[in-house]
């Protein structure tokens, strides 16, 4: 299992699942060419595919393209199941980043056969998460500024202020289709720029202005 700590607390969460929105942002569902939709678009990726945002970035090599989603992460430090919007503020214990990898050629294919995505979303791996920050450092949830650079040039950049659905509200719908567990991670969707990863590459996260996290991509 892998644990993350919020700065500041002693307190370890294993994380038991990451429960992730797709196309919440109508800059990324454009580019992909995809309808943006009138609710949450849910997928979970498996604690087993959870990694930590540090120092090196294995990806799968022999799997076509493998993209970057960089996105707003939020855990929970609660259990809740169906819970309402305000409910949902307390439950959120820390925030951070997360890196959704996505192997784009397979999950096209997937898409197009109208299949379920797991093998292109969930794969070991697949998300990595950066160190948490208190969720009181974030009075507006909805005013959170991120950054992904590769090699040096800004490649995807975000406000949760863009999002189609905003931050309590996924985590009380996402209570309404499956409990949240202390340690569950929420993956709020990731803007415009998603692209495709290369051996070498070397990824520099921003969270408000701030670095939080720097890797270099390698190759399984
Ligand atoms: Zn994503």
């Amino acid at each position: 299992m892998h644990y993350v700590q919020i700065s500041g607390s002693k307190t370890r969460y294993g994380v038991g699942k990451v429960v992730c929105v797709g196309r919440n942002y109508a800059d990324h569902a454009r580019e992909l060419n995809n309808p943006v939709p009138a609710e949450p678009l849910w997928f979970i990726k498996p604690g087993s595919a959870v990694v930590s945002m540090q120092k090196q970035l294995i990806i799968p090599s022999d799997r076509g393209e493998c993209h970057h989603e960089v996105e707003v992460a939020v855990l929970i430090g609660k259990t809740c199941t169906a819970i309402n919007e305000r409910d949902a503020r307390d439950a959120i214990a820390g925030i951070g980043l997360g890196l959704d990898l996505t192997l784009r050629d397979i999950q096209a294919s997937l898409k197009q056969k109208g299949h379920p995505w797991e093998i292109a979303k969930a794969f070991d791996g697949s998300c990595a998460l950066s160190n948490f920050s208190p969720a009181d450092e974030f009075p507006d949830l909805q005013a959170i500024e991120f950054a992904l650079d590769i090699n040096g040039k800004r490649r995807q950049t975000g406000s949760t202020q863009m999002q189609l659905f905003p931050v309590a509200k996924l985590v009380a719908v996402a209570s309404q289709n499956f409990t949240l567990e202390p340690g569950d991670v929420v993956l709020t969707g990731t803007p415009a720029g998603v692209g495709v990863l290369n051996t070498g590459d070397l990824l520099h996260c921003e969270l408000n202005g701030k670095c939080i996290a720097e890797l270099v991509v390698v190759a399984r």
